[in-house]
């Protein structure tokens, strides 16, 4: 093969440290029944390869120079066994709120990105700050509002605010997505011709 690079990952005590460029490549990593499940980088990839633990779907020209052999970089690796899906659970922010509420405000229903937080039941009444308490509004309205309940202000909610469902894919919300992990990504679209960036799309969408 032309242009394969050889990378050393030895990391046995004394030697030289692995090059991080290639043992930062991310893996992605699929559970057993080929979903995928998050993002590693090389060397754990590699470690779990070696303990039998996954097995490899897709190489790069890579070579990784072991003490004993030279194995291609993997880039996509799938368990031999099933991993139970951990729950991404949406941190509650000022953009997620924002986002869930569609920039608008929740009680006259004007989309701005002029947004403030509006504590639905006042904090200074005990009201906490989590998704079914905390809702967008623009400034007219939260002035307004003020320290009072929405039924003392008279000031009623379009929905009732509800916290998003998790996002499983949440972890891929950053970084690049390598087109060998494409075939595994179904659902991912092409936005805008960019193709460094990720778009979720709905099921059958
Ligand atoms: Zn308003």
């Amino acid at each position: 093969m032309n242009g394969m690079t050889l990378v050393g990952i030895d990391d046995r005590e004394g030697e030289h440290p692995a090059p991080k460029l290639a043992t930062r490549t991310p893996v992605l990593v699929l559970n057993q029944n080929y979903q995928p499940l998050n993002i590693c980088d090389v060397r754990r990839a590699i470690s779990l390869l070696g303990r039998g633990k996954a097995e490899t779907l897709d190489v790069t020209d890579t070579l990784l120079r072991s003490a004993y052999a030279a194995v291609p970089a993997p880039t996509v690796i799938r368990l031999v066994y099933m991993v139970k899906r951990p729950i991404h659970q949406r941190r509650l922010s000022r953009r997620e709120i924002f986002v869930r509420d569609g920039f608008r405000c929740q009680y006259c229903g004007t989309q701005t990105r002029h947004l403030t937080l509006d504590h639905v039941i006042p904090r200074s009444r005990g009201g906490q700050q989590t998704w079914t308490n905390v809702v967008s509004a623009c400034t007219e309205c939260n002035h307004h509002k003020a320290g009072r309940t929405p039924l003392e202000a008279r000031m009623y909610l379009m929905r009732e605010p509800q916290a998003p469902r998790p996002n499983p894919y949440a972890f891929f919300h950053v970084g690049h997505v390598r087109e060998s992990w494409r075939p595994f990504l179904p659902w991912l679209e092409v936005e805008n011709g960019d193709r460094s960036r990720l778009s979720p799309v709905a099921a059958g969408g």
